[in-house]
């Protein structure tokens, strides 16, 4: 029976390369029934700001299955990125990007066996889009980090480690700057990893990370990251095997899975019959693993290296002094070698992926004892620090609540140091009960919040609390 797969050709480059790789997984012999839909710069230029119609929503609710061609995001037109609603509406949640030396693709590392995974969350962090201009001169974008969705993501490249049996596991974060959030995804790693004993499981800091793959890219297996820091990786991964016309991808999630290549729909040789299909062949070699159609997986794949590595057709990307082949000329390359292995590379033996299966239910931490220590009161003003200090602290005279210090973009300014950072107009004010130990009441919250807001423009509150003894808050530089 013919396995159902939702087809988005997409946008630019996008039909030609989609197209290569359905004739070359059909030829040979992927029992596949494609559902041909829509996404990207056509729905936006029809009205719908998603990019992705209903039919198309629809579709992959009822494939659970996703073969797609990049989206472009219009510029002046359309309210989000395509791609981004894509994400989000099926909360595909680890985007997995394998890059590996390729034969007949020189690099400045050929020879060096570079062969890597970047296992990257891909719905929370600073892509969840909630931004606000907290004064009209300052910007914030939340970054959000959740105790469940760092543990699908690292349970994920665990998993994946052990399917394709490699040996170890990089957790590359910045946790030593962002303790709670970054610190968050390396706690859940250590914690999770003794699971997994037959696998190395060694935390990075992610400049290291960057700096190691450029230097020593071969001592790398798999590298679970969190959302942005993905991002930039695992092009930066991508340009170490040839570029983004050889870099696959696919985007899990827990009700769809979805294969798409790394790069996007390159205008400047849209139409022009001139793209490397081989990003996007290799994420449909992926999309046939994932149906059960491993035979078919491994035929598609090693004609693809035995292409790359004869050399004869190849694209204008990697043709070097040769002349360059056409993207049909390249995908009738490879179907004629269909059944033929490279000489030197082979294909790595993996195992079905089992994914993680978190409960439906709302992911809670339920911790023994909770505690609201203190209150942070965001306020916009443009006096200097020692002027605001002691009106704020007149402002809230008789109040619960006294002032502990004030900051500027995270730097102590009051009481002042020995130094005066250059101040914008956005304080974070913290507050403590005068009396020593008492827990802080929303009502005393509330009083405070109306003194401060009868002399000054306030924007933002949080509280500062403890779970299970724990400051669930980091202190600002220079705070004692
Ligand atoms: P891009 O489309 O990836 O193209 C950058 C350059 O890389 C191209 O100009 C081309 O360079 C080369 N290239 C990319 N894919 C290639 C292939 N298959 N064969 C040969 N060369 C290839 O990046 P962009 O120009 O920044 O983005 C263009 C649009 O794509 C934007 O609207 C962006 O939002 C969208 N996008 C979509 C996705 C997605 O759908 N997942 C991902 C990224 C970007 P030369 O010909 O100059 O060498």
């Amino acid at each position: 029976m013919k396995k159902q797969v939702t087809l988005i050709p997409g946008d630019g480059i996008g039909p030609e390369v989609v197209g290569a790789a359905v004739r070359i997984i059909e030829a040979a012999g992927a029992q596949i029934e494609w559902e041909r839909c829509d996404a990207g710069a056509e729905v936006f230029k029809k009205g719908d700001p998603t990019g992705v119609p209903a039919e198309t929503v629809r579709s992959i609710q009822r494939t659970g299955v996703v073969l797609k061609g990049p989206l472009e995001t219009p510029v002046g037109f359309g309210e989000a990125s395509a791609n981004v609603t894509l994400r989000k509406l099926f909360e595909l949640y680890a985007n997995i990007r394998p890059v590996r030396e390729l034969p007949g693709v020189p690099t400045v590392f050929s020879g060096r066996n570079i062969d890597l995974v970047v296992v990257r969350e891909n719905v929370e962090d600073l892509y969840a889009g909630i931004e606000h201009m907290q004064t009209p001169g300052v910007a914030q974008c939340l970054k959000l980090m959740s105790d469940k969705g760092c543990e699908k993501i690292v349970r994920l490249a665990f998993e994946l480690a052990r399917a394709e049996g490699r040996k170890s596991v990089h957790c590359a974060t910045k946790a030593n700057i962002m303790k709670l959030t970054e610190g968050l995804l390396k706690r859940t790693f250590e914690r999770i990893a003794p699971e997994y004993p037959g696998i190395k499981a060694e935390h990075i800091i992610i400049d290291n990370c960057a700096h190691q793959l450029v230097r020593f890219p071969e001592q790398f297996e798999v590298i679970v990251t969190s959302n942005m820091n993905g991002d930039i990786l695992s092009d930066l991964t991508s340009g170490l095997v040839g570029g983004l016309g050889f870099a696959p991808s696919s985007n899990i999630g827990d009700g769809a899975v979805m294969f798409e290549a790394v790069h996007g729909s390159a205008p400047n040789i849209a139409g022009k019959n001139l793209a490397n299909p081989t990003a996007l062949t290799l994420s449909a070699v992926m999309l046939l693993r994932h149906l059960g159609y491993i035979e078919q997986a491994w035929v598609v794949e090693n004609a693809v290296l035995h292409t790359l590595e004869e050399g004869k057709a190849l694209t204008g990307d990697v043709a070097g002094e040769r002349i360059a082949a056409t993207t049909s000329a390249f995908t009738e390359a490879v179907i004629n070698n269909l059944g033929r292995n490279p000489t030197r590379w082979k294909v790595r033996e993996q195992k079905p992926l089992t994914l993680p299966k978190p409960p439906a239910r709302v992911a809670t931490v339920s911790p023994k004892s909770r505690r609201t220590v203190g209150v942070d009161v965001f306020i916009e003003a443009d006096v200097q620090p020692e002027v605001l200090g002691p009106a704020l602290e007149q402002a809230v005279a008789g109040a619960a609540l006294a002032l502990k210090i004030i900051s500027n973009r995270g730097v102590k300014v009051f009481p002042l140091g020995a130094t005066r950072p250059d101040c914008v107009d956005h304080y974070r004010c913290r507050f403590f009960p005068r009396a020593k130990g008492d827990e802080v009441s929303d009502e005393a919250i509330a009083d405070l919040v109306k003194r401060i807001g009868a002399a000054h423009r306030w924007m933002h509150v949080e509280k500062l609390q403890e779970f299970d003894g724990k400051a669930g808050f980091t202190k600002g530089q220079g705070e004692d």
